[in-house]
């Protein structure tokens, strides 16, 4: 059954008493016929569809008209299948995601959702910082978009201050400050305006998903979805699996990331996750080998992109992410690990105690 707002239009694959959006009356759709017309097997991942195997299937619809749709389940020529795509009823209960914080993280997340066909509520605390966001995303798809299509997908995204409006979503991700008693906080608020059913999500870099959950009546209910930066580009999300977290919600995260055209790879709750705990300690070693003397920074970045073919050498990178940051990361790993190879290197303890933080100060190991 499809849901359909009488005064603005929007579309529902489930049901809903209201309009999200304008709060006009919902009536019931009977769903359209199309009819299988050819099927293309892809069993190779290419960028965009790196989960294999799918089809390719031709659709008529009963008036005619063709598309073409992705699908993951077998089918057979000739067959009679729903108008409305598969993959949406699948995560039909996904159909609106909440974002709580519209900083750099939030308006990625936001967009990316409202691309794949989302309902996306995002809210901060700042009406200026929400309004912010739509005009960021705007521009952001200005450059990849089409005119009409982009208002579309503006369209589907609503900014607020108002909490008590997550109560409609059936996803949120929480992208707030890195400040645990806020997220801790504010969890508490969802739990008690969303449905039972609503799932949440973190996309914290570096607190416990386990201590976060802990405040939810449900804790099964909560996963680390993290995204990396800028969100629209990078392919990765780490899915944090807490000590609580339900084996349901993580084959969940698991589907909202493809449907995100992201690839999830599961983690445990650990200080760093996977990327983090990686990185740092190489860009840490990267640091040290610079304070050595016997290396310009242009050189040990030089030798890490035409030796390690990495995109960006391990000192910009530093400077890029923030001098502080890194130093955070490594004392939260630190902490967590109490092992001295995370010990934050004395050049780098010393920059930020300088405040030279990199490109955001506009000095590093290189001059902006
Ligand atoms: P940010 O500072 O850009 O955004 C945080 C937003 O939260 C701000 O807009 C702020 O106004 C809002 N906020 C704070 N308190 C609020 C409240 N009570 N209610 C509503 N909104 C509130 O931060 P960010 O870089 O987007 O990071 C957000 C999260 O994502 C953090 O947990 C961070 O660890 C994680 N993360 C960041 C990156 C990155 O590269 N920046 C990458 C991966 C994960």
């Amino acid at each position: 059954m499809v849901y359909e707002c009488e005064d603005c239009q929007k579309q529902w694959y489930y049901n809903v008493k209201k309009c999200i959006f304008c709060q006009g009356d919902v009536i019931e759709l009977e769903p359209g016929k199309s009819t299988v017309r050819g099927i293309t097997k892809i069993e190779i991942p290419s960028p965009g569809h790196t989960r294999v195997p799918y089809c390719d299937l031709l659709l008529e619809d009963e008036y005619g008209n063709f598309e073409i749709r992705k699908s993951f389940s077998d089918h057979d020529l000739g067959e009679m299948i729903e108008a409305v795509p598969k993959e949406a009823k699948k995560v039909a209960k996904s159909r609106t995601i909440g974002i709580v914080g519209a900083g750099t993280m939030g308006s990625g997340i936001a967009q990316i959702c409202a691309q794949t066909g989302y309902h996306v509520l995002v809210i901060d605390r700042h009406e200026e910082t929400a309004r912010k966001a739509l005009i960021k995303i705007d521009k952001a798809l200005s450059k990849t978009t089409k005119d009409d299509l982009k208002q579309e997908i503006l369209n589907r995204i609503k900014a607020t201050t108002n909490l008590y409006e997550m109560e409609h979503a059936d996803l949120v991700i929480e992208v707030l400050t890195e400040d645990m008693e806020l997220k801790k906080e504010v969890f508490r608020e969802l739990d008690n305006e969303c449905s039972k059913d609503t799932i949440f999500a973190t996309n914290t870099s570096s607190l416990s998903v386990t201590e976060l959950s802990e405040v939810l009546k449900d804790p099964g209910r909560l996963v680390g979805l993290h995204f990396f930066n800028p969100v629209p580009r990078m392919k990765l999300v780490e899915i944090i699996r807490s000590k609580n977290t339900s084996e349901e919600v993580i084959e969940y995260a698991k589907e909202v990331a493809f449907e995100l055209d992201k690839t999830p790879v599961v983690t445990g709750d650990a200080p760093g996750f996977i990327v983090n705990r990686l990185l740092l300690i190489f860009l840490n070693e990267a640091i040290d080998k610079y304070a050595d003397g016997t290396s310009t920074a242009a050189d040990i970045d030089k030798a890490v992109t035409l030796g390690l073919n990495h995109p960006m050498g391990p000192l910009a990178l530093s400077d890029l992410i923030g001098l502080d940051v890194c130093k955070a990361i490594l004392d939260v790993l630190y902490e967590g690990y109490k092992e001295p190879k995370y010990k934050p290197c004395k050049t780098l303890c010393e920059m930020v105690e300088k405040g030279t933080l990199g490109r955001k100060t506009g000095e590093g190991f290189y001059k902006y």
